[in-house]
């Protein structure tokens, strides 16, 4: 067992250089697997806790497949997609996700796993567990020797799991069924929202019924966020992102740019991703989507 330069637990493997690789890749009990550069190795080593990168490390792996590469930069560009710390509800949702995830039983949330959630001191986790212990938001058990204690859900937090949607892995997707964009769907949306281990959903229908009405008001609660592209200017897609609105939904929009003057007046203040070719449209929803699900 070797130290994490990063969170500096003890728990710990670093697999050695192979094959002239400048990198090591990290299994740490804490943080999670990584890719550290030997620069940055030696760099954090000689530094203290890292709490920041820690929780960037262990959040990535919450939501990605591959694993992030450390290295002396890193850290500035990390600061772009995440925050730390997290205040009171982010830190349940984390909390919660992470339950939802790994471990459906509960875990000890200590000083040695806080910042994971955005907590930073020991003095924010304590407030953190007597304000949620209060709320009936998580039950908690033995107090452990650094003031932590084991986490358990509530009926409170199991409903907020089950229902609003904020945990929820698919993705609502509004736009046109011109078959033209068939590709752009295929090939920059799905790809797009798959690499973050979400699933895309769409109705593929184009009248709305009563019975498709409920259909789709359905998948949108019970979506994580939504994507709604405004190209080919269609009114089902302007009904749908305004019901996301409606319950709260995140919802990115994007509009191809020579079609960007056709959208609504009354929308045009939202931040519209305006993309050209599949590549652009698939670069620029992946960032978009980095700074939702974080
Ligand atoms: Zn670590």
């Amino acid at each position: 067992m070797s130290e994490c330069p990063i969170c500096k637990s003890h728990n710990c493997i670093i697999k050695d250089e192979r094959n002239g690789k400048d990198s090591k890749e990290v299994v740490c009990e804490i943080c999670g697997k990584y890719q550290i550069s030997n620069t940055a190795e030696v760099t954090f080593s000689n530094k203290g806790r890292d709490l920041f990168l820690s929780y960037c490390i262990f959040q990535h792996n919450l939501h990605q497949k591959k694993p992030l590469v450390i290295n002396t930069l890193s850290e500035n560009t990390l600061k772009e997609y995440y925050t730390f710390p997290l205040n009171y509800k982010e830190t349940i949702i984390k909390i919660l996700e992470f339950i939802k995830e790994k471990e459906p039983n509960g875990f000890a949330l200590c000083s040695e796993n806080y910042h994971l959630f955005g907590i930073d001191t020991d003095v924010a986790m304590k407030r953190f567990i007597t304000r949620s212990e209060d709320e009936a938001i998580f039950r908690y058990g033995l107090t452990l020797n650094d003031g932590g204690r084991y986490l358990e859900l509530t009926a409170k937090s199991i409903k907020m799991l089950d229902s609003n949607g904020i945990l929820s892995k698919t993705v609502f997707i509004a736009m046109s069924f011109n078959s033209e964009l068939m590709s752009v769907y295929e090939q920059a949306i799905k790809p797009a929202i798959e690499y973050f281990g979400y699933k895309a959903e769409r109705i593929d229908e184009v009248s709305f019924n009563d019975a498709i009405f409920d259909n789709i008001k359905e998948k949108i609660n019970q979506c994580g966020f939504m994507i709604a592209d405004f190209t080919d200017n269609k009114h089902g897609v302007y009904l749908e992102a305004g019901m996301g609105l409606a319950l709260d939904k995140p919802v990115i929009f994007t509009c191809r740019d020579i079609e960007i003057d056709n959208i609504h007046f009354d929308t045009q203040h939202f931040n519209y991703i305006r993309w050209s070719d599949i590549e652009d449209f698939k670069q620029k929803l992946t960032e978009r989507i980095q700074n939702i699900i974080i």
